[in-house]
Parts: C-alpha cells; sequence; structure tokens
C-alpha cells in the first residue's frame, strides 16, 4: 500500500467525460489499496477567462479581489469530481484551499505556501475517503482571504500536500506523457526524459517549460517528494523528477525552454551615476515587480540606455511605477516591447564544458535570428529575441545540441 497524490490540469478535467476519465483512474489507485487524495486545476480555459475579465475591467485591479474571481475555477472541479467518484462508489470529499487549511502570504496572485497542516487528510484517507484539493488556492491568515498561488499553481498545491501528507509520490497528470527535450507541441522531434534531475527541471521551469510549475519544483527538490510527470490519457510510463547522482549520463545541455510571458522595457537617456540601479529596481520591488534579464550600455555623454525584463502580466504595473518616479530617476523615455521571447538552453553538463552559448548563438545567427538580451546562469544560457522567431529559435536549438529524436 502507497499513499499517493494525484494531480489533474486543466485539459484533464476539461468537460466531463474528462472528469470521469479521472474518477476512474482515481478509482483504479484506490481499488489498488492505496491512500489517494486529489488535487485538481479548472477546466481548461477557465482560469484565462477569469484573468481576462479582471484585466478588462482595470488592467491595475484590486489583486485581492482578483483571487477572488480566479480562485473559484478550481471549486467547480473539485465538486464534480467528488460526485463523479461517488457515483462510482468510491467515497469523496471536496476541499477548498482554505478548508485544509493551505496557509499563504498575503501576496496575492503569487501568494507563497508558509504552512499546510495535513492531518484532517490523513484521517480521512485512512478513513478510506478520497479528498478532492482545489488546486491553486490558499488563504492569507493576517486578513483571512483566500490567495492564489501563480499560474499553474496547482502543481505547486499538489507537491505542498504530498510533503504535508508524507505521501510515497506525486503524480502529476496532464497532457502530454512526461518531460521533454523541449515542448513537444513545439518540436515534434523532441525526446522523452524517463528522468531529470530537480536542478535541471528547476532551471527549465524557471525559463518557461511550463509542464512543471517552478515553485513546485523547488518545493519538491527542498523536501524530497517524489514528482512524476504522466499522461492522464494513456498508460504508459512518465518521466521522474529525480536527484542528479540518479542519472547515470548527463547530456551537456538537456533542455531547451521558451517563454512568451516576458516583456521587455527599454529606459533611454539615463543619467549616468552611482545608486541609478537601485533606484531603478527598487521602484520595480516597490511595485511587486519581478525583473528578469537586464543589460545596461556603457554611458557616453553622462547618459546610458537600461533594458530590463518583466513579467507581461506586470507591465502595466510596472509602467506606472516608472512613470511615477521618473522626476527621481531623470530619465528621458520609456520603451515597452511585448512582442519577445526568450529562448533558453539548460543542462547541468555546462558546468564542465566550454563552448555551449558560443553553439547557441551560432545556431540563432544562421537562422539570421538578432539576439537582444542575453543572459546566462551556472547551468543555463538565455536569450531574447523576437517573438516571431521563437518556433525557428527553439527548433534550431534542439537541432544545434542534437537532441532530435527519429521523425515522427
Ligand atoms: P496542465 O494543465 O496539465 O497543468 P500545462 O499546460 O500547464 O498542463 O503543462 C503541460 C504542457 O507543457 C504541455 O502540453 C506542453 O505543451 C508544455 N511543455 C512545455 N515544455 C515542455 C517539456 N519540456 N516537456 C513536456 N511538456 C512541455
Ligand atoms: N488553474 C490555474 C491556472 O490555470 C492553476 C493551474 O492550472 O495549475 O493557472
Ligand atoms: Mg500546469
Amino acid at each position: 500500500m502507497a499513499r499517493i497524490v494525484m494531480k489533474f490540469g486543466g485539459t484533464s478535467v476539461a468537460d466531463l467525460d474528462r472528469i470521469r476519465n479521472v474518477a476512474s483512474r482515481v478509482k483504479r489507485e484506490v481499488e489498488a489499496g492505496n491512500e489517494v487524495a486529489v488535487v485538481v486545476s479548472a477546466m481548461a480555459g477557465v482560469t484565462n477567462q477569469l484573468v481576462k475579465w479582471c484585466q478588462d475591467l482595470s488592467p491595475l485591479h484590486d489583486a485581492r479581489e482578483y483571487d477572488v474571481v480566479v480562485a473559484t475555477g478550481e471549486q467547480v472541479t473539485i465538486g464534480l469530481l467528488a460526485i463523479a467518484l461517488q457515483t462510482m462508489g468510491i467515497d469523496a470529499r471536496s476541499w477548498q484551499g482554505w478548508q485544509v487549511p493551505i496557509v499563504t502570504d498575503g501576496a496575492h496572485g503569487k501568494a507563497r505556501v508558509e504552512s499546510i497542516d495535513g492531518s484532517l487528510l490523513v484521517e480521512r484517507m485512512r478513513q478510506g475517503q478520497v479528498p478532492v484539493i482545489a488546486g491553486f488556492q490558499g488563504v492569507e491568515k493576517e486578513r483571512n482571504r483566500i490567495t492564489t498561488l501563480g499560474r499553474g499553481g496547482s502543481d505547486l498545491s499538489a507537491v505542498a500536500i504530498a510533503a504535508a501528507v508524507r505521501a510515497d509520490r506525486c503524480d502529476i497528470y496532464t497532457d502530454v506523457d512526461g518531460i521533454y527535450t523541449t515542448d513537444p507541441r513545439i518540436v515534434p522531434r523532441a525526446r522523452k526524459l524517463d528522468r531529470i534531475s530537480y536542478e535541471e527541471m528547476l532551471e527549465l521551469a524557471s525559463v518557461g517549460a511550463k509542464v512543471l510549475q517552478t515553485r513546485s519544483v523547488e518545493l519538491a527538490m527542498k523536501q524530497r517528494v517524489r514528482v512524476q510527470v504522466l499522461s492522464s490519457f494513456e498508460d504508459k510510463p512518465g518521466s521522474l523528477v529525480v536527484d542528479e547522482d540518479e542519472i547515470v549520463e548527463q547530456p551537456i545541455v538537456s533542455g531547451i525552454a521558451y517563454s512568451r510571458d516576458d516583456a521587455k522595457l527599454t529606459l533611454r537617456r539615463v543619467p549616468d551615476r552611482p545608486g541609478i540601479a537601485a533606484a531603478v529596481f527598487g521602484a520595480m520591488a516597490k511595485a511587486n515587480v519581478n525583473v528578469d534579464m537586464i543589460v545596461q550600455n556603457l554611458g557616453a555623454d553622462g547618459t546610458t540606455d537600461m533594458t530590463f525584463t518583466v513579467g507581461k502580466a506586470d507591465l502595466a504595473r510596472a509602467q506606472a511605477a516608472l512613470d511615477e518616479a521618473k522626476g527621481e530617476l531623470g530619465f528621458e523615455t520609456v520603451v515597452a516591447d511585448p512582442d519577445v521571447a526568450k529562448i533558453s538552453v539548460v543542462g547541468v553538463g555546462m558546468r564542465s564544458h566550454a563552448g555551449v552559448a558560443n553553439t547557441m548563438f551560432k545556431a540563432l545567427a544562421e537562422k539570421g535570428i538578432n539576439i537582444q538580451v542575453i543572459s546566462t546562469s551556472e547551468i543555463k544560457v538565455s536569450v531574447l529575441v523576437g517573438a516571431e522567431y521563437t518556433e525557428l529559435a527553439v527548433r534550431a536549438l534542439h537541432s544545434a545540441y542534437g537532441l532530435d529524436g527519429p521523425a515522427a
């Protein structure tokens, strides 16, 4: 007997037939004698619609009310799945985030999990009941309000619950049958990885491979949760996220990721003096905007241009904060460009091999793709390019690093 957390994403619960399919999978695990807790996302497309409604009413909407709206998608699917399970003779009960409770901080829209009391869930599982828990949702205690964990946050809910109930496994069921060398929807010759290290998955997720949400991988690594990604639709072995030393042969580059979720901001003619970067990024931090890539040119006439990227969802807030601080910062203009994509190559082998970045720059040059910004870390190189080059760049790099599998 094992204790398992099973998580199903939006496409896996997109309609009633799919919810029935999820229920049969859960039933199978229960009938095999396992203790099971289930975490579900909202039906495919629902969260996007809810986010859009908030955006359309006001791009600078109140984050507390945004959470009230976007957390509703998961309430529907937990109730429906509980009904589907009961109809199949399985004892099941729905749980919203606040009922568990999943306690978070007050950073609405991207709250961090602070604690989960798993004792009630464990008690129910021991009695043979299946808790069906809303992903994505939490509650902050100071004002007792609903929070959400950031887009894709149901993965984090699942891992955090797996840690809290000390599950033997956290199975993430989705619309692909595992973790690939890159998004298989863009590169049909992408190869499935039987295993990937926490470090590499974390890096891939953080630069856009949305198959697992970044913070879910971070938490799994910290809490040693055994995460497996597998298909909701096919019975096939999936991909395991494991420690680096459990992988026998490490390729130099193990994956390529892309993100269209960033926007580029350029401040023209910023005074070139000490403290200016602190002032610019201080203003961003105050507005709760995360900054990713940064470049600053060498100043010529006492001024300089400064370019950086922020999440597209934060663009309006970033621009408002810059406008407000314009007098203090003294720049001439700010130019926003949302039509960019960040392409990244990731691999632990980069620690010991030179030339990885150069292979990337050459492959992009051969396709005539201009690089706007570059950033690197120990196991990653990222470049910012025009959004229209996303697919071309990912395919070119996938081939350049020898990752292509046999033609489909
Ligand atoms: P869910 O709704 O189940 O959470 P997501 O859409 O969040 O599913 O994540 C699954 C998607 O992630 C896949 O459909 C695929 O297009 C995308 N993806 C991006 N990079 C990868 C990768 N390296 N391996 C597998 N899937 C990937
Ligand atoms: N429904 C939420 C989203 O679309 C959470 C999730 O699917 O993981 O972001
Ligand atoms: Mg997801």
